[in-house]
């Protein structure tokens, strides 16, 4: 600012021959400015940079980067963390949202409900129709699953062909019957030609099934492979298919 000042004074006493006080009325009001504007800056970023963003996001907190880049960023930040098939939440949020989810249902005396989906038998569907149709009844079906769950739920794609819900205040006898709407609506799916989707739904309940996700997750997985082993295409929750049953009727197993 200072180099400035002078280099437009030196200018300014060649064309008109300014007295030395205009170069020194000028630098004051300059570097008074700058003052002002520090203070601004410091209570800018003091009252609406105070959230903590992600660990990247402290970086960005200079502020020319954040009246510059802000956009770009809040842009980057929705994208991330969403799978680049469906669009849906990814492994990743799961890992970091999930548990957070459930914690927060818990504490504040809210049932929820973690919905575990597997499409059946769908290495044949590779197979039969080849991976860009696999790919598009992906894409179909996540659209679908999209659109039946409810604002406040968290939907994941979890692995290949695999999704997980998390349905807070849902109490496991009406998340069997979303289950079940879920199981009829993959069937229901414009997956392709000729490409009919069956689910196998793995069900489990906070608090009654477990208090925290990783025990909730371990029960919903193993209701999902009972599912499975009863012969795919169906919910297991709470009451359905005793383990006792499938191993008794070898049919089943
Ligand atoms: P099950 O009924 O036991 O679940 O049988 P499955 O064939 O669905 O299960 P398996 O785990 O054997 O195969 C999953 C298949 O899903 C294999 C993999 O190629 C396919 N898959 C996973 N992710 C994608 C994807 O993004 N696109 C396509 N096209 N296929 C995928
Ligand atoms: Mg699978
Ligand atoms: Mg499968």
């Amino acid at each position: 600012l200072t180099f400035d000042q002078i280099g437009f004074y030196l200018a300014l006493r060649g064309l008109t021959g300014a007295p030395v006080e205009v170069l020194i009325g000028g630098w004051v009001a300059k570097m008074a400015a700058a003052a002002i504007f520090s203070v601004l800056t410091g209570v800018y970023l003091a009252v609406f940079e105070k959230e903590p963003l992600s660990h990247e996001a402290k970086r960005l907190r200079d502020v020319f980067d954040v009246l510059t880049y802000r956009q770009r960023y809040e842009a980057l930040l929705a994208s991330a963390g969403r799978d680049g098939l469906t669009g849906l939440l990814d492994r990743g949020r799961f890992e970091t949202e999930a548990p957070r989810r459930v914690k927060q249902a818990l504490s504040s005396g809210r049932p929820i409900s973690v919905v575990m989906l597997d499409v059946d038998h769908f290495k044949s569907i590779n197979d039969r129709f080849g991976h860009t149709a696999g790919d598009e009844a992906l894409r179909a079906l996540a659209r679908g699953l999209d659109a039946a769950v409810r604002e406040d739920d968290l939907l994941f794609r979890f692995g290949g062909e695999e999704f997980v819900m998390l349905c807070e205040g849902l109490k496991h006898e009406d998340a069997v019957r979303f289950a079940e709407r879920l199981r009829k609506l993959a069937k229901a799916t414009d997956a392709g030609p000729d490409i009919e989707l069956k689910l196998s739904i793995g069900l489990a309940t906070g608090p009654t099934d477990g208090g925290d996700l990783p025990t909730l997750l371990a029960c919903a997985d193993q209701r999902l492979y009972r599912a499975k082993k009863a012969g795919r295409d169906r919910v297991v929750g709470q009451r359905d298919v005793p383990p006792a049953a499938m191993t008794a009727n070898p049919a089943l197993a």
